[in-house]
């Protein structure tokens, strides 16, 4: 007769579709080697080494295995990833080969709030286990006046690659709110635009390529400072915003929807007309447009990606030894909620929370609820609650 094996961790019996994985003394089932996966990215440090990053990276990265990567935690936007998966499969060609004749492919998102620009961009960072730097256009001035001077980024894409100046050299930077930094007026030699057309000039000098002395400490430049010399040649820089009412001719101001029937000629000028400088437009070469989320799609962001909203829940839940469940349709209500916010998949968290609220309070308390189902009616109530009490 067979011996039945079992996984020396839970002690489930191990058959043909769970084989599990023997070492000398014990053997381990498929569902402890995920609970193991997960303990370990939690307690993640991210430790970034540029060898690593180009001999054990992902073997025969492409652009589709990277889009396949994208489509993981990211819903929908299939043209933007397509685009994004070519663009950082050419960065990774540089890191390759730094040498090489691929020119820098800098990127401008173009999207509504909440629809993934920073997702894509932190994905993308992590699909090539590089370093990221996510930082907000508008706290930036042009050097000499208050506020940040853009050299800041570089320090933080540094921090964030633990001071190791090759793989930060490599590394990405998403500057989120970039249309923020847009001319105000149309001649530019009539206003001191410190905060807009100004800092689009600083930040021109680091996203086209140069060394550039950055400040250790932080802070403002001052003459005694040693600096560090980062070149910037070879970082990747996503360019972000919403860019509302972007006019692409001179009648119509058009929906992101509609904007895939323009050409990228017009859609240059519109941005030119916006006020972003031509000179950083000609930086940002690969622009992808991002689109608002259907119902649909925000109900896959739900309960789709790894670490989908709803999953997380469940798992909070379940930790204090209570079944969580959400019926097909209180899924489809949040969405929906969601949808008519106008906040794109950001309003999803918002809902959930103040529905939830209630529950992480009194549960772990209550030891006789084990079971919890959230119907359609109870999002309605929770919603509707809040509009009277915001009202
Ligand atoms: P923004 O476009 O404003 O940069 P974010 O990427 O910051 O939006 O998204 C806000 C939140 O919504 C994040 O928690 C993110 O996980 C979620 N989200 C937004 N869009 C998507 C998407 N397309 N797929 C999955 N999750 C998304």
């Amino acid at each position: 007769m067979k011996k039945v094996k079992n996984c020396s961790f839970c002690g489930c019996e191990l058959d043909k579709n769970n084989k599990g994985i023997e070492g000398i003394d014990a053997i381990i089932c498929h569902q402890c080697l995920d609970l193991y996966a997960e303990i370990i990215d939690l307690n993640e440090t991210k430790y970034y080494d540029l060898e690593f990053v180009k001999n054990n990276l992902i073997k025969d990265v492409t652009p589709k295995l990277i889009f396949d990567e994208l489509s993981k935690s990211v819903i929908g936007q299939i043209e933007a990833k397509r685009i994004l998966s070519v663009a950082l499969y050419r960065h990774y060609k540089r890191i390759l080969d730094p040498k090489s004749d691929f020119e820098k492919s800098n990127i401008l998102m173009i999207g509504p709030t909440g629809v993934g620009k920073t997702l894509l961009a932190r994905t993308m960072a992590d699909v090539l286990k590089l370093p990221i730097a996510i930082c907000d256009a508008t706290v930036y001035t042009q050097a000499g006046y208050v506020g940040e001077d853009v050299e800041n980024i570089l320090l933080k894409l540094l921090q964030n690659a633990d001071f190791d100046l090759d793989v930060a050299q490599n590394g990405i930077v998403f500057l989120d709110e970039f249309d923020k930094l847009a001319r105000k007026s149309e001649n530019p030699s009539i206003t001191r635009d410190v905060s807009g057309e100004g800092v689009q000039n600083a930040l021109l000098k680091i996203i086209e390529g140069n060394v550039v002395n950055v400040p250790p400490q932080g802070g403002r430049k001052h003459p005694y400072q040693e600096c560090i010399k980062f070149d910037t040649s070879n970082v990747l820089f996503i360019c972000a915003g919403a860019f509302d009412g972007l006019k692409l001719d001179k009648k119509k101001s058009v929906g992101f929807n509609n904007l895939n029937q323009d050409s990228c000629y017009e859609l240059t000028k519109a941005l030119q007309n916006y006020g972003i400088i031509p000179e950083i437009l000609g930086r940002l070469p690969v622009i992808a447009r991002l689109s608002k989320l259907s119902i649909n799609e925000l109900e896959s962001v739900l309960t789709v990606p790894k670490k989908a909203l709803i999953n997380q829940y469940i798992n909070l839940f379940k930790s204090d030894e209570v079944a969580l469940e959400f019926t097909p349709d209180a899924i489809t209500e949040i969405a929906t909620c969601a949808y008519n916010e106008g906040l794109g998949a950001r309003a999803l968290k918002k809902i959930l929370e103040d529905m939830m609220l209630d529950y992480m309070f009194e549960v772990p308390s209550n030891k006789e609820v084990n079971h919890i189902t959230i119907k359609k009616s109870d999002v309605l109530e929770s919603v509707n609650k809040k509009k009277i009490t915001s009202a």
